[in-house]
């Protein structure tokens, strides 16, 4: 066994049998030297594809000038991305942390400031993250149950479920919190009739676009596809390609509830994170979101021919198919056959590749888990 796997990391994670040493384009390199095509893209992370060139001189370029300085003090970095991110969005404010889970720790904190309400409607198979806060929202009982008791005042309903939706408003409801795209809870696309539905609440709107943001459903943000503007949305995963940041961006016009000293973090907006998720918001134009389009629906059909596909659905490029077999042991496998992809839940295979997969990769992955099920 290797160094890395002899490691003496808390077990918070399964055993793996692969340790990876390098990484480039849709490409990774175990330590024996052998090449697998990378259809997982570090959970959704990696879209630019691994040592992206324009990504790598940002980050190499902030690393030789200024590492750290803290949000006591402003960083060209951080300001230049909040206005990029802003721009994106139509008018919007930035906080930056290091993670999905802590972006969405600050959305359940600013929603208690604006409102002074406590209450949240979250989604059963949602996935918010980790820590208290988050988790209290993630509507998952295998990932709650040994750390209850957690925040109370969040109701679960199911996805695309209007009328339970309408049904666990109330009063005390100050936030709705959404992935547009169930990425963790068995890849569930929510229709646009139920976010419509969140939208009317009353209530403020938050879209969890951590796994979903950044062009990983073929528009930067994929409420863009769903006709609604929400008042939070997070970010993490792909903003950086990599390197750790997370984002929460308030609309304008609902901006201005939190004040000095309300909310912080040591690490967030830091500089090398922040030019190389710059370089990333450049990277991202609209021929690179066609092809995200064009490459999700080649998969996406070629998985619904494949045996022991009950169903494949998705968005753009980060898509499931759920599968009349567990899903881990065809991911296993599939390794074993040099593609690396995931799973979401127990029977759905999830792929979501770097957004630079061209056809031919497509086909090469479809080609593996072809030979993989028709075992
Ligand atoms: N929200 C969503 C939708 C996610 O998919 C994840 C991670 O998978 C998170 C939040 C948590 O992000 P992180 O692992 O960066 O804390």
């Amino acid at each position: 066994m290797s160094a890395v796997l002899d490691a003496p990391l808390l077990s918070t994670y399964p055993p793996t049998r692969v340790t990876f040493v390098d990484g480039d384009g849709i490409t990774l390199l175990d330590e024996r030297g052998r090449e697998y095509l990378d259809f997982a893209a570090g959970i959704a992370v990696v879209g630019l594809g691994h040592r992206h060139p324009a990504v790598l001189a940002a980050a190499h370029a902030q690393l030789d000038r200024l590492w750290h300085a803290s949000n006591l003090f402003g960083t060209e970095p951080a300001r230049d991305l909040a206005r990029a991110l802003s721009a994106r969005f139509g008018g919007a404010q930035a906080f930056f942390c290091n993670s999905g889970t802590e972006a969405n720790e600050a959305a359940l904190k600013y929603a208690r400031k604006a409102t002074g309400k406590h209450g949240v409607i979250a989604l059963e198979q949602s996935f918010h993250g980790r820590t208290a806060g988050a988790l209290s929202a993630t509507g998952q009982p295998a990932k709650r149950n040994a750390f209850e008791p957690l925040l109370d005042g969040v109701r679960f309903v199911p996805p695309n479920d209007i009328a339970a939706l309408h049904a666990a408003m109330s009063e005390e409801i100050g936030l709705v919190l959404l992935e547009p795209v169930l990425g963790e809870g068995g890849v569930i696309p929510l229709t646009r009739e139920f976010v419509a539905a969140a939208r009317g609440l009353g209530a403020l709107l938050a879209l969890d676009e951590v796994q979903t943001g950044v062009g990983r459903t073929g528009t930067f943000f994929a409420f863009e596809q769903l006709g609604v503007r929400p008042d939070l949305v997070t970010l993490a995963k792909g903003l950086a390609n990599g390197l750790p940041i997370g984002c929460l961006l308030v609309a304008d016009d609902v901006a201005g509830a939190f004040s000095p000293g309300d909310h912080g973090s040591t690490f967030g907006g830091n500089p090398v994170t922040c030019a190389a998720a710059l370089a990333v918001c450049d990277a991202i134009d609209d021929a690179l979101l066609a092809h995200v389009q064009a490459n999700g629906r080649r998969l996406l059909g070629g998985l619904r021919a494949l045996p022991h596909v009950v169903e494949a659905r998705g968005a753009g490029l980060l898509i499931g198919a759920e599968l009349d077999t567990p899903a881990q042991s065809v991911v296993d496998a599939a390794l074993d056959a040099g593609l690396v992809c995931l799973t979401s839940g127990a029977d759905v295979l999830r792929l979501a590749p770097p957004l630079v997969v061209d056809a031919r990769d497509v086909d090469t992955a479809l080609a593996i888990l072809t030979e993989v099920l028709n075992r």
